[in-house]
Formats: structure tokens, C-alpha cells, sequence
């Protein structure tokens, strides 16, 4: 069926990320996404009727905005005008009190008294030493560290805020709220090594390169993806699921922007048994479950500099979000669960409309939990801004297990394909030197559930796209990615 060098299955941030690498090395790609768009996580559509633009999944983006693939590929320069809010994140606390994470590092630790010293000396030398933390958490994780002190900087830190030593670190509630608000993006059992790695990458980011949104919504950078891909002679499918690799056709290359239940189900029976094994034994996490609001005021938060954040955290005090993300991570449903909401006109006000305006809110529940969240995130919010629901003029709600549905690669709606834990973290989907290498020749994995793991950082299908190059077509060098080199730098590979 096909006469392309490489076939990629699935069209999220990977699949794309992949697609820009090996376009650009000049070889002749096609990618077939099951949706009716491509995107994935990446994906800004109208709900409602009411003019309003909602993004689908991810909405936020520290990682794209630190990614060694995405500094490369410049979304800057190419039209995706990244929109940082004053406050990176706020943690709304009882008693209308809130923790805030300026960008400014001096402003935030101006706010927590005595705890502002302790704040900044966790966040300064990782400040100094940014791009060295991004590159070693947004990476495969196979070689030596090119900033040692990073690594030092790093394992100091984990050992304290991803083990139960954290807990003494700060004396007040407010900062101790806001770090382990970060920490409950592994969404997993609390502390936990990864959730201390997350902590310390996006915790510091939020004083750095920031924790910005794309103008007009994620789905902007996905469309930046795209037409890189199609200007260097890539070709999309989509409305195209991909049930069996045999439908791919002979092509030198396959990557699978899938997660491993979905590998298996493409190729199971052609598997070492060892590998396939291994892919069934992987562990999918806590799922999350959405409710994307369209409101007709800004919400009316009890500290109105809330307000100012593009992102909260509801998840009350560090004991009480390590209650609930415990009990998550152990299959029980909690009253009260940790909820992430984004309210992105906040940042962007163009993704507003006179008296209608989107808000995003999703709630950690169970995996394969299939209640309507729409009762729980609700009162979640009411709790730090009464009348919230009064706002409320229309709202859809997506459950951890419609999440599969929606994407097969948020498996019971594990929006990271796969558990953050230290296991995991390290090897995934399965022990192996070259993760992205399967024992099929010439098939790639290349989603969130290989190395770095979950988020808009494009490292994983980038990283998978380097091994393909190099094992399949023998070039040894990453193609460069500059928006300015408008023609690939290598010729077809013999
Ligand atoms: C509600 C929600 C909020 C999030 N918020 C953020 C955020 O703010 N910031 C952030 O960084 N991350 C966020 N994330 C996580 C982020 O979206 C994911 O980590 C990221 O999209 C993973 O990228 P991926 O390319 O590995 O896979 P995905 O984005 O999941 O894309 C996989 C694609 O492959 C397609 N596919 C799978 N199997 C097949 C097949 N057999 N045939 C054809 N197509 C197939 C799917 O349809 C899908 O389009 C969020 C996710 C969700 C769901």
C-alpha cells in the first residue's frame, strides 16, 4: 500500500515530533491518526455552539517551553506565541488564603514569609542550571549527564521532596501546598521519587521559561507540527486507525505513537514472547477525569489573585493531597480528589468571548473510573470560590474511562500512558538499552509510555526518530530543526 521510507501511527506531540525529525532527514513519511484531526493531547476545538475554544487535553506547557526538541524547532519563530501568565500557578488554601507561584521568583517568596528563604534556596541553583535540569529530565535517560551539577542538584532534592523527608523541609502550609501541588502532576501515590523529579523540574520552571499557553489554544502547536511535516514532503491519514502493522505496507521503518496495550494489539502475536511479557506486565496509572466548563464571568475565587494564575492546584494541604493521591494510586475513590483547572483567557483573553469563556478542570481519579466527574470537580471549585456554579452556563464531562475511548492511548484514562512509578520512570515500557527499539526490526515506539515520560515535550518521538535514523537508514546526526532551514539538510538516503 505504501511507497513512503516511514510510516507513523498516531498524530500526538511524539508521533508529530517523530514526523519533524525524519522529515526533515529527508525521508519519505506518512502518519495515519485514528482520530477525524490529528493532535492527540494537542487538540483546540469549538464546544457548545458558543463560538469558544476548549483544548480537548493539554492546555499548559512548561515542558514544550524547556524541551531541547522544541528549543530547536522554535515555536517562537514559527507563529505559536506562547502566553505567560504573572502567576505561573496558584494553590488556593481554607480561610481564602491562597500560595502563589509568581514567575518572579522574588515576588513568590516575598509571600511566604518564613518559608520565602527556604523557596528560593531550592530554586535558585536549579534556576542556574535550567537547561542542564530540563536536559536530563526531558531525555532518554541513557547517557551521562552533560551538566553533572544538575544531576547533584537533582538527586539532593528528589531524595528529600520525593520521600517522606519533605514533609519537615517548610514550616508554614503555603508553600509546602504549592510544592506538593507540582509533585501531584505524576499523579501517584505521595511523595514518591517521581513525583519529587516533577516537582523539581516544573516547580523550578515556573520561575523560568515559565509555564506559558499557546495563543489561540495547543492545538496551535500541533498545526505548527504539521505543516513542518507536510513543507518537507510528509503526508497525514487520518480518520485511519491502524488495527494490524500488515496494513502499513512495506516501509523501512514503523513508529508507533502508541501506548503498549496498543502495540500489542497492532503486533502481539509477532512479539518475542520475553517483550510481549514485558508490555503486558507495564502499569497504567490513576486515570483523569475532565469537565470542560463554558462560564460567563471570570470565577470568583475567595483570593482574587488566584485570578492571576493560569493554573490551580485544588488539593487543600500537602497531608491531604498525599491522602488522596495515595488513595488513588490504590484504586479508591476520594471525596475530595486532587483537580488541576486552567482558565486560559486568564493569560490569553481573545479565548473569551462577551459573557462566555472556557474553563478546564480535571479531577485524579481511579483508573477505568467511569463516573461523571461533573458533581466532584464542581464542588472542588465552589470550595475556594463560592458561586462558582452560578457562573455555569454550560459544561462536558469526560470520564477516566471515556478518556480510552477518546484516545487508546490513555489506557483507563491514565492521561500519562503509563504509572510514574521509580520503576517506570526509569524503564519504560521495559528494560532496554535503546527503549525506543522493539525486537520487531524496523519498529519504533515512540510515545509518552517510552523516556522522558508524559507531557508536550516531544522527546520521546524525537529521541525514537534518531534511533530509526540510525538504525535503519545509518545516519548518525539529528537533522537540524531550525524554522530557518527551510530545505532538508540530508539528501535521500541510498
Ligand atoms: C485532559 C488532559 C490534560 C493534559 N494537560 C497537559 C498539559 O497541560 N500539559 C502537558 O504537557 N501535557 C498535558 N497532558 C498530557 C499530554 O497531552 C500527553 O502526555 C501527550 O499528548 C502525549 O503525547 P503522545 O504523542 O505520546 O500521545 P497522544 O497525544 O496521546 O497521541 C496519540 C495519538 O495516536 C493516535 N493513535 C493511537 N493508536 C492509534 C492507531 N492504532 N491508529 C491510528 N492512530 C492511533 C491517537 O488517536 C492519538 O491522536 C494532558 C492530557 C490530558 C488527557
Amino acid at each position: 500500500m505504501s511507497a513512503c521510507d516511514v510510516a507513523i501511527v498516531g498524530t500526538g506531540p511524539n508521533g508529530l515530533a517523530a514526523g519533524v525529525v525524519l522529515a526533515r532527514a529527508g525521508l519519505r513519511v506518512e502518519l495515519y491518526e485514528g482520530a477525524e484531526t490529528i493532535g492527540g493531547g494537542l487538540r483546540t476545538a469549538p464546544l457548545f455552539d458558543s463560538g469558544v475554544v476548549h483544548d480537548l487535553c493539554a492546555a499548559v506547557h512548561p515542558m514544550a517551553a524547556a524541551s531541547p526538541f522544541f528549543r530547536a524547532f522554535g515555536l517562537a519563530a514559527r507563529g505559536v506565541e506562547l502566553l505567560h501568565p504573572e502567576i505561573s500557578y496558584a494553590h488556593p488554601l481554607d480561610g481564602g488564603r491562597a500560595a502563589l507561584a509568581h514567575r518572579s521568583l522574588a515576588a513568590t517568596c516575598e509571600h511566604l514569609g518564613p518559608d520565602g528563604p527556604r523557596w528560593r534556596q531550592l530554586m535558585v541553583p536549579l534556576l542556574e542550571h535550567s537547561e542542564g535540569v530540563a536536559d536530563l529530565l526531558l531525555s532518554g535517560q541513557r547517557r551521562l549527564p552533560r551538566d553533572p551539577v544538575a544531576a547533584l542538584l537533582l538527586a539532593r532534592r528528589v531524595a528529600v521532596h520525593g520521600s517522606g523527608l519533605g514533609a519537615a523541609h517548610f514550616r508554614g502550609e503555603e508553600a509546602a501546598a504549592l510544592l506538593t501541588g507540582v509533585a501531584a502532576h505524576a499523579v501517584g501515590r505521595l511523595p514518591s521519587p517521581a513525583g519529587g523529579a516533577v516537582a523539581m523540574l516544573l516547580g523550578h520552571l515556573a520561575h523560568g521559561t515559565g509555564w506559558p499557553l499557546p495563543r489561540g489554544g495547543s492545538g496551535r502547536i500541533a498545526e505548527a507540527m504539521a505543516q513542518d511535516i507536510t513543507a518537507h514532503g510528509g503526508v497525514f491519514h487520518t480518520g485511519h486507525r491502524v488495527t494490524d502493522l500488515a496494513q502499513l505496507g512495506r516501509v523501512r521503518a514503523v513508529l508507533l505513537d502508541t501506548a503498549p496495550k496498543g502495540f500489542l494489539a497492532l503486533a502481539g502475536d509477532r512479539l518475542p514472547r520475553s517483550y510481549a511479557r514485558g508490555l503486558e506486565r507495564y502499569r497504567y496509572g490513576p486515570g483523569a477525569a475532565k469537565v470542560d466548563f463554558l462560564v460567563s464571568e471570570p470565577i470568583p475565587w475567595s483570593d482574587p489573585a488566584v485570578g492571576r494564575a493560569g493554573t490551580v492546584h485544588l488539593g487543600g494541604t500537602r497531608a491531604e493531597m498525599v491522602r488522596q493521591e495515595t488513595a488513588n494510586a490504590r484504586g479508591v475513590r476520594t471525596a475530595e480528589p486532587f483537580v488541576l483547572l486552567v482558565d486560559p483567557a486568564v493569560t490569553d483573553p481573545g479565548r473569551a468571548l462577551p459573557g462566555k469563556r472556557p474553563v478546564w478542570a480535571y479531577a485524579h481519579v481511579p483508573n477505568g473510573d467511569a463516573t461523571d466527574p461533573y458533581d466532584l470537580v464542581r464542588a472542588r471549585i465552589e470550595r475556594y470560590a463560592p458561586g462558582f456554579g452560578d457562573t455555569v452556563i454550560d459544561h462536558r464531562s469526560t470520564s477516566a474511562a471515556a478518556y480510552e475511548a477518546y484516545n487508546p492511548n490513555y489506557v483507563g484514562g491514565d492521561i500519562g500512558s503509563g504509572a510514574m512509578t521509580l520503576r517506570q520512570s526509569l524503564a519504560r515500557p521495559v528494560p532496554r538499552l535503546d527503549p525506543y527499539r522493539t525486537p520487531l526490526p524496523g519498529v519504533f515506539l515512540c510515545s509518552s509510555a517510552t523516556p522522558p515520560g508524559p507531557g508536550v515535550h516531544g522527546m520521546s518521538g524525537c529521541l525514537a526518530a534518531l534511533s530509526a535514523l540510525r538504525h535503519r537508514f545509518g545516519i548518525r546526526d539529528l537533522p537540524s530543526l531550525s524554522p530557518k532551514s527551510d530545505s532538508p539538510e540530508f539528501g535521500r538516503p541510498g
